[in-house]
């Protein structure tokens, strides 16, 4: 059982967190920040901050390089890292948590190390309508390299994946069935569980895309049974350019390099090369030191507020979100699901999204408009971009009350 389950403490006290993140507090032309663009990639609490701060002043060496002090302690510190990925996510091993730059490359690692050694032309990898570019376009890739075809299951106008539908179309030319757990253009979480179970039960492994999850719900892979997932450490509140690929430890053990280089060797001649054994060879190169230690912070920062008082403060501001922006005329939510997680996209009648998002900015409130790299799903309800309000666990009702404002203001002169 995931530890994660057992909340820290009951409740979370907003005030006190929003303390916690320096960047929330200033003014944007003359305006208070509001923050509504946390899917987008999160603030970041003072204790990861000051983490990277202290690697970089203290710490800092190249890692499993040196003998010498400093690259030990920062070997320590960065494998320390892994570890609470590991334990946040309960993985078996620290061999099955490799560390990439974010989901976006830990998705591309499992496409050119898994699916294309084992694809023949016309075999398939099954995606949902709402997934993020990051799994779709390298997917596509392999289309030209080896022949792959993308197969996408279709979602109802609430946006829900058609589950039957999804059963219908594994097939024996299924590599992998490759989901979101939760969308980042519409918010749904999908019944991951479930998919994995009927993906499973045709002998297909499941990859699953937990960039806009991992913030908001305690992850168990193990109960899961996934065979891959990914996440990106910037959405997590921690730095950018560092994340993860969990991945069972026979599969990753039977799959090839991602990338060659320093790191990921045993011993190296011009008549060929052995490979370090797991995780690092799937790590070439120097890592992403200092972020890797900061996401190992940001996980610490999340633990100790609990995720469980994270998503109960956040369902209950989606909920007053829902209800507020519903009153407002002309404005309509994209994205109704039953099931939803911490983002409400939405369109207004007679202003364009990048105007709205514009004009909100005027009264300090950043969201996200456009597309959200989920070109395909806007296809779906025939718009080209919505406004994005996220939440996260610093958002108050009072930012929403803002956001509400300022949409009203806008109509009233624009619409
Ligand atoms: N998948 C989903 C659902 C996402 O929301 C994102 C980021 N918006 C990604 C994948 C890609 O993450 P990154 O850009 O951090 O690699």
């Amino acid at each position: 059982m995931n530890e994660l389950a057992t909340p820290v403490r009951a409740g979370l006290d907003v005030a006190a967190v929003r303390a916690d993140f320096p960047c929330l507090h200033q003014m944007i032309h003359d305006r208070p920040l509001v923050f509504l663009d946390s899917a987008t990639s999160a603030q970041k609490p003072r204790r990861v901050i000051d983490t990277v701060c202290e690697v970089l002043r203290h710490d800092y060496a190249n890692i499993h390089r040196g003998v010498h002090t400093l690259s030990q302690r920062a070997t320590d510190l960065h494998d320390g890292a892994r570890e609470k990925i590991r334990s946040f996510i309960n993985a078996a091993s620290e061999r099955e948590i490799i560390f990439t730059r974010g989901g976006t490359e830990a998705i591309n690692l499992v496409a050119q190390s898994f699916v294309r050694p084992r694809a023949e032309p016309g075999d398939e990898v099954l995606i949902t309508t709402m997934e993020h570019h990051a799994n779709i376009v390298p997917w596509q890739l392999l289309g030209d390299q080896v022949g792959l075809k993308l197969v996408v299951a279709p979602i109802n106008d609430d946006g829900e994946v058609l589950l039957d539908a999804l059963a219908e179309l594994i097939s024996e030319r299924t590599r992998l069935v490759s989901v979101a757990w939760v969308s980042n253009a519409l918010g749904t979480i999908n019944p991951v569980h479930e998919i994995a179970r009927l993906a499973h039960a045709r002998g297909v492994p499941v990859l699953i895309d937990a960039c806009q999850a991992v913030q908001h719900i305690p992850i168990d892979v193990q109960a899961l049974d996934c065979d891959f997932l990914v996440f990106s450490g910037h959405k997590l509140y921690g730095p950018s350019g560092i994340g993860a690929l969990y991945g069972k430890e026979a599969l990753l053990e039977a799959m090839p390099p991602y990338q060659g280089g320093g790191d990921m060797i045993l011993s190296v001649s011009f008549d060929g090369t052995e490979f370090n054994e797991l995780p690092y060879k799937f790590e070439a190169g120097t890592p992403a030191i200092e972020a890797a230690v900061g996401l190992g912070a940001a996980i610490d920062y999340v633990r100790s507020l609990g995720l469980d008082n994270i998503a109960a403060h956040e369902h209950r501001l989606l909920a007053y979100a829902t209800r507020t922006l519903n009153q407002i005329p002309g404005l309509r939510i994209v994205g109704t699901a039953r099931a939803k997680s911490s983002v409400i996209s939405f369109v207004l009648d007679q202003l364009h999204a990048h105007d709205v998002g514009t004009l909100l900015d005027l009264d300090g409130i950043a969201v996200r408009t456009g597309h959200h790299c989920a070109m395909p799903v806007m296809d779906r309800f025939g718009i080209a971009a919505t406004t994005r309000a996220s939440l996260a666990l610093y958002n108050t009702e009072g930012e929403i009350d803002a956001l509400a404002a300022s949409l009203r203001r806008m109509i009233e002169r624009f619409g």
